[in-house]
């Protein structure tokens, strides 16, 4: 047991981001309870997710062209990236909100913030597996596949862009590729090998993580949802939820894609769309790669985990759902047998498919921060497709900021008071 000494945080949320910030606030000495309206591990986003940790992901998902390709995709029904719009004010905005940001000055200020958050998030993971977090982490780097030389020009130039950025890149030819994963087939042009970037298995990682925390003397309120905060002046007493009252002296939204909702309570607005995807897991795959890849047209993310091989992919923009779209996940299995001719469409039959909301903001930015609005509640939320990578960062500047100290990284561009009215 770690000990007590500052008070009692609250945190709603047991995913990836929830979990780390219960890590980093018990280790600062706060008593921990979290509440999730699921059971361990059964009802986020950080379950089924593609296990890449990703310095390699320093553009925001609002860039220059992003919105275009969104809408020239739409008509395709397998194509990896729509959007799926409803007349909502909220989409409205949202969807103007992320056109605005998709500028390439936005970009450049992003970026280096982006690197800086993967990069110490990477290093919390290796301490993490260092202290015994089973996570099965695996630090070989990442390729960025592509099977058409335009696409390769583009991955060129991005490499180019880490490099400046501090990034290590290696631009490979297709025969340098295989090199370095000599078992696996192969049809492609060329790649770009990201060795910073790691792979982990999320399911482990999240059961490792719970139990650590239970046996520091984390409490779970597993089953209960959160529906409303019972408030004085500027400071929440306690989170209302399915079951009752839970009071404390600070308090953490870290509810994914869900948060949005939750905090309106509170008259914050932390806007965010459902990023729907899906992932594919062959318990036998024809052959096991040892790197994890993303091919490069189809934005799918293939990642050995043990003796699994997950596919993970697609990007559906809108409210949140779990509809399963057949269309998007043939794209996702059509891709898989087009870079990797070992696979075959008969690999997937049977396989159930896993989905997932990634919390989108309109500019491509998580919320880490404190609302000036309120003395004791902190977001973490909003991660996109890298929560898994930032979780344990996020989680430590969390810590940092509900201990009233310095946060190791600047969050002020992460505030979640950036769409205040
Ligand atoms: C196909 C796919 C692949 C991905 N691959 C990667 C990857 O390789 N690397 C990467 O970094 N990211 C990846 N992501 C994104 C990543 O999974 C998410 O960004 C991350 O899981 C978000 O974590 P979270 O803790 O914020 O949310 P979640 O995991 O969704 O957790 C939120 C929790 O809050 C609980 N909750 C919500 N509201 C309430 C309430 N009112 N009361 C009680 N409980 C509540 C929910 O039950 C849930 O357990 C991928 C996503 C998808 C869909």
């Amino acid at each position: 047991m770690l000990g007590n000494e500052r008070g009692k945080l609250v945190i709603v949320g047991g995913g990836i981001i929830g979990l780390s910030t219960a890590y980093f606030a018990q280790e600062k000495g706060w008593d921990v309870t979290l509440i999730d309206r699921g059971q361990p591990s059964s009802d986020g986003c950080s379950l089924g997710n593609s296990g890449m940790i990703v310095p390699s992901h320093f553009i925001p998902l609002a860039a220059p062209g992003t919105m275009g390709q969104a809408i020239r995709w739409m008509k395709d029904p397998e194509s990896p990236f729509s959007l799926n719009p409803s007349l909502s004010i909220d989409m409205l905005k949202w969807g103007l909100r992320f056109f605005l940001a998709s500028t390439k000055a936005q970009v450049d200020q992003a970026a280096p913030l982006l690197r800086d958050l993967n990069l110490a998030s990477r290093e919390l993971y290796v301490k993490w597996a260092e202290s015994g977090i089973d996570s099965g982490l695996v630090q070989k780097g990442l390729l960025m596949l592509c099977n058409s030389t335009h696409m390769m020009q583009e991955e060129v130039q991005l490499a180019l862009q880490a490099q400046k950025l501090g990034v290590p890149a290696d631009v490979l030819s297709a025969e340098q590729t295989a090199a370095l994963d000599p078992s696996i087939d192969m049809q492609i042009e060329g790649s770009v090998y990201y060795p910073k970037d790691c792979h982990l298995s999320p399911d482990k990682l999240l059961q490792s993580l719970h139990k650590t925390l239970e046996l520091r003397g984390c409490k779970f309120l597993w089953g209960q949802h959160a529906t409303d905060f019972v408030t004085r002046g500027r400071s929440v007493q306690a989170v209302k939820t399915s079951q009752g009252e839970v009071t404390g002296d600070k308090f953490v939204v870290a509810g994914g894609v869900w948060s949005d909702s939750l905090v309106k309570a509170m008259r914050l607005s932390i806007p965010m769309l459902a990023g729907k995807g899906y992932s594919l897991t062959l318990p036998s795959p024809a052959q096991l790669p040892s790197i994890c890849s993303i091919l490069c047209e189809a934005k799918v993310a293939v990642t050995p985990m043990g003796s699994r091989l997950r596919f993970g992919g697609t990007m559906t923009i809108g409210k949140p759902d779990n509809v399963i779209s057949p269309e998007k996940l043939n794209g996702i299995k059509k891709s898989v047998v087009s870079y990797f001719p070992k696979f075959s469409l008969s690999d997937f039959e049977g396989i159930q498919p896993w989905v997932g909301l990634r919390p989108v903001t309109p500019d491509g930015l998580p919320y880490i921060g404190k609302s000036k609005d309120w003395d004791n509640i902190a977001i973490a939320a909003g991660h996109a497709m890298m929560g898994l990578s930032l979780g344990p960062i996020t989680g430590q500047l969390i810590a940092q900021l509900v201990s009233d100290e310095r946060t190791s990284i600047p969050v002020d561009r992460l505030t979640p008071d950036r769409y205040a009215a």
